[in-house]
């Protein structure tokens, strides 16, 4: 029964974190910020079929910025434009949450509407040396929803 399901679904939430439901950093779909966007490499982001892409500054656990994939639309693909120059044009917020955030905390998040898309990232803490944050994955609005129409 469907509404069984979903009623379960909606109470398991409340025991499940972002790093249950997000997509896997390995898994993510991103781009450096030097790429230059010809119509090949336009074409190939196209193909992925995803609405928004991190884009990261020398290693992939240094996202900068979001690329949406709409920015495109309008973009002069002789132009020799990089993504970095279309990401410093329209500014998309970029959001970053811990990957022990309730599920439920970043449902109300995303709610709120100023944002679908967030990066996760952990703590790491070694002998003395100083915290610093990994990349793990990005968890959208969609990962909630799957989450709680699909428990068993
Ligand atoms: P929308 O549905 O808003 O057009 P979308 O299809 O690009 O956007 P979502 O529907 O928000 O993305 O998410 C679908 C799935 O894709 C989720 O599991 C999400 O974590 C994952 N996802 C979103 N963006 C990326 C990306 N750039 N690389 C890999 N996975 C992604
Ligand atoms: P989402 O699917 O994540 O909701 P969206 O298509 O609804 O994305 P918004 O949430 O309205 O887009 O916008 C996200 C950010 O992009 C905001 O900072 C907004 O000001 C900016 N933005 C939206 N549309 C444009 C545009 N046409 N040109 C430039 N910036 C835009």
């Amino acid at each position: 029964q469907d509404e069984l399901r979903i009623a379960v679904g909606a109470m398991e939430m409340n025991d499940k974190t972002v790093s249950n439901v997000m997509t896997k950093i390995d898994d993510v779909f991103m781009l450096p910020d030097t790429t230059i966007l010809s119509t090949k490499t336009v074409a190939e982001i196209l193909r992925m079929g995803y609405t928004r892409i991190p884009v990261y500054s020398g290693s992939r656990n240094d996202v900068v910025s979001l690329l949406f994939v709409k920015d495109l639309a309008l973009l002069n693909p002789d132009g020799n434009f990089t993504i970095q120059t279309v990401c410093n044009y329209h500014q998309h917020p970029l959001r970053f949450v811990m990957e022990d955030t309730p599920l439920r905390v970043m449902l109300d998040e995303f709610k709120k509407g100023e944002y679908h898309l967030a990066m996760v990232q952990r703590v790491i803490t070694e002998g003395d040396a100083d915290p610093r944050y990994e990349l793990v994955g990005v968890v959208t609005l969609e990962d909630i929803v799957e989450e709680i129409l699909q428990a068993e």
